[in-house]
């Protein structure tokens, strides 16, 4: 590895504004910003922007238990292809990170792979829903993000029990996946005017807002930071509005799914389109296009959710939910959001950096972009044109659901802790 590096030409854009400036990186850590600076090796940005690592709160590493689908490594080296230097591996692995062994080897893991790996811990034992898991146990290994994704935690009694521990712990947060079982059971897409035509049993829109209703008043009454997942409907954002509104402690995050698909895709029962929470209506869509422009999500996190092939080939009731999102998620917010004139580019990487970095409490990540920090930086070509080819995907499963489509934007080269694991487009290890 070289002594230094000169990332040269591209515009600069942190939480501090945007200036044309090269910046020069020492080891892990930025040690200038200016002009004409000098390193041992250069990397070109002219026509690009140099922006923090991006951050996703919602990643399914698949590892332990389920390494055909994804491992810690493959997943990471996805990550740091679509822009990201740190990745949060989400708790429904198998074993789950209910045992504090488990989550340790994880995160040793991660230290070997090319971004930042963070776990989230379980809430509940086996995500089962019933009994707390050692969330301070956990919380000493460094979880900061307390979740059973895959499952809502459905009793009321278990959440606030769940909230008023995690206030204990300084920067803990709890992130419920919001889907009323009861509401949802057999369910395998929205339930709406393109379940009834296609006669595939819906998940509703309520089962959603019901838990997002009921979170934000134990949030209230405990005082303890509730972050919501994957937010997918318009009923949703509207009480996540008027919580912020009344000052809780609420953030959220959407896929980018969620604002890129409808149901209508499901009438090809192609099984790539299934996911939870389901793809939504149009009108669903554009409330979380709305919700994103105005900072009622805060954050855009993919819910990457690798499936091996075999399993994502059976019929569409019987296939596992989830779609690919680490090496599109840049893309599809710069096609969707920033060319339509959405958001602005900086309130997309804002919602892809700093915005996330902070709800998971990683400091050294999201910028700004100056002499000291650590040098976690993503250089964005957002002019660039290409289409993604499930064959070409470094994650080691095929599910993505935007094969064929033309996409604006990519990652070039993406620098974690001062090592460029990521040059024009190729992962380097
Ligand atoms: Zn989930």
């Amino acid at each position: 590895m070289p002594d230094s590096i000169v990332v040269r030409g591209g515009r600069v854009l942190d939480t501090t504004g945007e200036r044309t400036v090269d910046v020069l990186i020492e080891g892990p850590v930025i040690a200038a910003v200016g002009d004409g600076l000098r390193g041992d090796r250069e990397l070109d940005a002219s026509g690009c922007v140099i922006t923090p690592g991006l951050v996703d709160l919602h990643v399914h590493l698949r590892e332990p238990g389920h390494e055909e689908a994804e491992t810690i490594e493959t997943g990471a080296r996805a990550a740091a292809l679509g822009g990201f230097s740190a990745i949060v591996a989400m708790p429904n692995t198998e074993p789950p990170h209910d045992d504090p062994a488990v989550v340790a080897a994880v995160l040793g893991a991660g230290t070997r792979s090319v971004c930042d790996v963070h776990a989230a811990g379980c809430i509940t034992n086996r995500r089962a829903g019933t009994e707390l898991a050692p969330m301070g146990e956990l919380y000493a290994l460094g979880v900061r993000i307390f979740t059973d994704d895959g499952a809502c935690v459905d009793s009321a009694g278990v959440m606030r029990r769940a909230l008023e521990y995690a206030g204990s712990l300084p920067g803990a947060v709890v992130a419920q996946h919001a889907e009323d079982t009861t509401l949802c059971t057999g369910g395998h897409m929205h339930e709406g005017e393109w379940s009834s035509r296609l006669g595939i049993p819906g998940r509703p829109a309520v089962a959603e807002a019901a838990i997002v209703a009921r979170d934000c008043l134990l949030a209230e009454l405990t005082g303890t930071r509730v972050h919501f997942l994957h937010v997918s409907t318009a009923s949703a954002v509207e009480l996540i509005r008027d919580a912020k509104h009344r000052g809780l402690p609420i953030t959220a995050e959407a896929a980018p799914h969620h604002f890129t698909l409808t149901d209508a895709a499901c009438a090809s029962f192609d099984p790539v389109f299934k996911v939870h929470p389901p793809l939504r209506s149009a009108d669903d869509v554009t409330a979380i296009k709305a919700g994103l422009a105005d900072g009622t999500i805060d954050a855009i996190a993919t819910d990457h959710a690798p499936h091996a092939v075999e399993t994502k080939e059976r019929p569409f009731e019987e296939a596992p939910p989830g779609m690919l999102g680490l090496e599109t998620a840049l893309a599809l917010a710069l096609t969707e959001l920033v060319e339509p004139g959405v958001v602005s580019l900086a309130d997309a990487v804002g919602l892809l950096s700093w915005r996330p970095a902070r709800i998971a409490g990683l400091s050294d990540h999201g910028g700004p972009i100056e002499p000291g920090r650590c040098a976690h930086l993503c250089v964005i070509d957002p002019t660039v044109t290409w289409s993604p080819d499930p064959a070409r995907l470094a994650s080691r499963a095929r599910n993505t659901p935007y094969e064929g489509r033309t996409l604006t934007g990519r990652a070039r080269h993406t620098i974690v802790s001062g090592e460029a694991v990521v040059v024009d487009g190729e992962a380097q290890r």
